[in-house]
């Protein structure tokens, strides 16, 4: 089923299907995901490590071949574009890495690093260059005069993750996706980068795909959110209506999974249970049947489709909780 963000969605995946091989095996990474994003909108993709989310966040963006499927991005399936188009499309759509220290050359300077996407794209004016490099500089908080000549090491985790925020909003882009960009942060430093982004998103117009592990963070970001499990898309819909009242039971185990700020509460424990299966052996019918407290035996023989289950709420479940 395609689920309709919007009569006219900047991004929308299709069927979109990413397997590779590992020692032999192959890894079901995505299977059948469709997704729309509207024009403005933050999509938080949620799910646990290995359930395939970085790896769709990589398919959009061409940096990971899809076995099927198609990546709309304004109505240009990028899976078909090759050479100097699918560079051109790329100018528009930006990725946010996790790690920030990692993703900075550490040979290169500031001023350089923030530079290098418009080398690429062939701005040869060098002053050009460096009035965008100083204005995207500015607008994440730093001071271009005094951080251009210095070296990453010189700067603490948060402040790389301004200037790696700066560098994919060198080249103006209109869509930009976030992996995990607070996860390898100090805890006291996340709001503000979260808070960033948020401005940035304003600021330029930005739609966002914000992936990430920790749901209350993707609570606080999304206009909508996407459950992932082990390569499939269980439940997608509005983020106050999802959290509120989530249909799939991932989802609601997820929820109630999130820590609460009180001493006095004891935490939930660990769940979903157990380990996710493997997604070289995915489980037959629902992949999410061997940990989930209301499977039955449909569960097993018959996967379960996106459907309709509240306005704009959609899940992936034969016994749905809404
Ligand atoms: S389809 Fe069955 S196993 Fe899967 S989530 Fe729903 S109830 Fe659980």
């Amino acid at each position: 089923m395609m689920l309709q963000a919007a009569p006219n969605p900047l991004m929308k995946v299709e069927n979109l299907v990413v397997e590779y091989s590992v020692g032999g095996k192959t890894i079901h990474a995505v299977s059948d995901v469709s997704l729309e994003i509207a024009r403005g909108e933050t999509l938080g993709l949620v799910g646990e490590s290995g359930c395939g989310k970085s790896t769709l966040g990589r398919a959009v963006l061409q940096l990971r071949q899809a076995v099927s499927g198609k990546v709309l991005f304004d109505g240009h399936d990028l899976t078909t574009l090759k050479g100097e188009p699918l560079r051109k499309m790329r100018r528009r759509v930006q990725l946010i890495f996790q790690d920030p220290i990692a993703s900075l050359n550490p040979r290169r300077r500031i001023g350089d690093i923030v530079a290098e996407p418009l080398v690429i794209a062939g701005v040869k004016d060098p002053e050009e260059r460096k009035r965008r490099v100083s204005e995207v500089l500015s607008a994440v908080g730093l001071d271009p005069a005094l951080v251009s000549g210095r070296l990453p090491h010189e700067f603490s985790g948060g402040q790389c993750q301004r200037i790696c925020i700066a560098r994919s909003l060198v080249l103006n882009p209109e869509f930009v996706i976030c992996d995990e960009p607070v996860s390898a942060l100090d805890v006291s430093i996340r709001a503000q980068i979260l808070n960033l982004l948020e401005e940035m998103k304003a600021r330029y117009g930005l739609t966002l795909l914000f992936i990430a592990h920790d749901l209350a963070v993707v609570k606080a970001v999304s206009d909508r959110v996407a459950v992932m499990y082990l390569g499939r898309l269980c439940e997608v819909g509005p983020s106050e209506q999802l959290f509120a009242r989530p249909a799939h039971p991932y989802t609601a185990l997820l929820i109630e999974a999130i820590p609460v700020p009180d001493p006095d509460v004891r935490p939930t424990q660990s769940v979903p249970v157990g380990e996710p299966p493997s997604p070289i052996a995915p489980p037959s019918g629902c992949r999410f049947r061997t940990r989930c407290p209301r499977a039955d035996a449909r569960c097993s023989s018959e996967v379960p489709e996106l459907r309709l289950v509240a306005s704009g709420q959609f899940a992936a479940c034969h016994h749905p909780l809404v």
